[in-house]
């Protein structure tokens, strides 16, 4: 057969068009990365369920000390049964090619533990708040992660939320002027026998379950971390429940600028958490504002009323999450809410504690 110059240009170009078509389709099907879901608890079901969402994440194994349990749920997620663990043999899972991360939803007192095993096995960090019950242990997270090298991000849904995110904006851009004061709180009645009674398990009480979600929002809203706190806790129902952690705390933080925050959390009675910003222009207000779904904003500024319900729902808040986390590790990105982020938040914390004659 001859070949006319027409021909080999011809060639060229379907040999040029094979050799971009692998990438072509790896663009039309981007690779997903793949979580072990340790602790198969409430909050795990409500991250797998947004991990099934994102177009870049997948289940691909489990960690539990209920083998039954996690068959059920690695039936509905399509894991294989050589890909569930133990807490005893979670560190096999560092030869498990399938698992890119680890997504830690235990009680408190296990995410430092967990965390630098996963580091050690090579695998990215997605870590549940409260980051840890010490400074001490989320300093050993954050060197854990450094050393492997993984990337490891705390999951604070909220600095992910669009209608948050637009309440920030609003601020940043100075629409309410120069911000004053915030008012923040989030509690609920907690029933006895949940390991957030128990302070080996917990670290502590509301504070470090609930009340860190309007700690983190000052600090996110400000853009300023406080330079003076003082916090008071209380038990108020004497029933065996607060035998060792406190049922309700306040505190107070003046930041930097001279706004001053006021905030309270607690385990003795139901709300929905709110947010109130006051400004020399006007004021917003979220309420609910950490709430799986329905977060809420209002606002009047400068002339103009915002009244603008989150249009999302549930499990938004958790594909937003875990899509983020897998783009920075398929990126090679540093996650908006790093380690550090939750190191200062455990070290705010502290100094509550401290404050209120607690040590911790
Ligand atoms: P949960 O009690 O529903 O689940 C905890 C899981 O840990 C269970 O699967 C349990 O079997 C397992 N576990 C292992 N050892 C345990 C032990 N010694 N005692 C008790 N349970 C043990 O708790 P949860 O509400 O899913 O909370 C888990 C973590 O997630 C906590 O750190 C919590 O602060 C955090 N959380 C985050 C959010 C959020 O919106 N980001 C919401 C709820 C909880």
């Amino acid at each position: 057969m001859t070949l006319t110059r027409r021909d080999f240009g011809r060639l060229g170009a379907l040999s040029l068009a094979a050799r971009f078509t692998p990438a072509l389709n790896a663009q039309s099907s981007p690779r997903k990365i793949g979580y072990a879901v340790i602790g198969l608890g409430r909050i795990a079901d409500i991250f797998m369920r947004g991990v099934q969402l994102a177009s870049n994440s997948a289940i691909t194994a489990l960690v539990s000390g209920h083998r039954d349990k996690a068959d059920r749920i690695a039936a509905q997620y399509s894991v294989p049964s050589g890909s569930i663990y133990n807490y005893e043999s979670f560190d096999e899972i560092a030869r498990n090619p399938a698992v890119d991360a680890v997504y830690v939803a235990l009680p408190n007192s296990m995410h430092a533990d967990f965390t630098i095993r996963a580091a050690k096995a090579g695998k990215h960090v997605l870590c549940e708040k409260p980051m840890s019950v010490t400074v001490a242990e989320a300093e050993a997270m954050i060197a854990a992660c450094k050393a492997a090298p993984v990337k490891l991000m705390i999951a604070y849904r909220c600095q992910y939320e669009p209608t948050l995110l637009r309440a920030v904006k609003l601020i940043r851009d100075g629409s309410l002027g120069k911000i004053q004061s915030i008012e923040s709180a989030f509690g609920f009645n907690e029933v006895a026998g949940e390991w957030r009674l128990n302070k080996k398990l917990a670290g502590g009480g509301p504070l470090y379950d609930v009340g860190i979600y309007s700690l983190n929002a000052c600090r996110f809203f400000t853009g300023e971390e406080p330079s003076a706190i003082s916090g008071y806790t209380s038990v108020i129902d004497h029933d065996g429940r607060f035998d060792e952690v406190e049922e309700n705390v306040v505190w107070n933080m003046k930041f930097p600028s001279g706004i001053v925050a006021s905030c309270a959390t607690t385990y003795g009675a139901q709300m929905d958490g709110y947010l109130r910003i006051q400004g020399s222009k006007g004021s917003l207000e979220l309420d609910p504002a950490f709430n799986y779904d329905g977060v809420h904003l209002r606002g009047r500024y400068s002339g103009t009323r915002i009244d603008e319900p989150s249009a999302s729902h549930h499990p938004y808040q958790f594909q937003i999450e875990a899509d983020h986390f897998s783009n920075c590790v398929l990126n090679n990105v540093e996650p908006k809410t790093p380690g550090e982020e939750g190191l200062r938040d455990m070290r705010h914390i502290t100094e509550i504690y401290r404050s209120a004659g607690i040590s911790i």
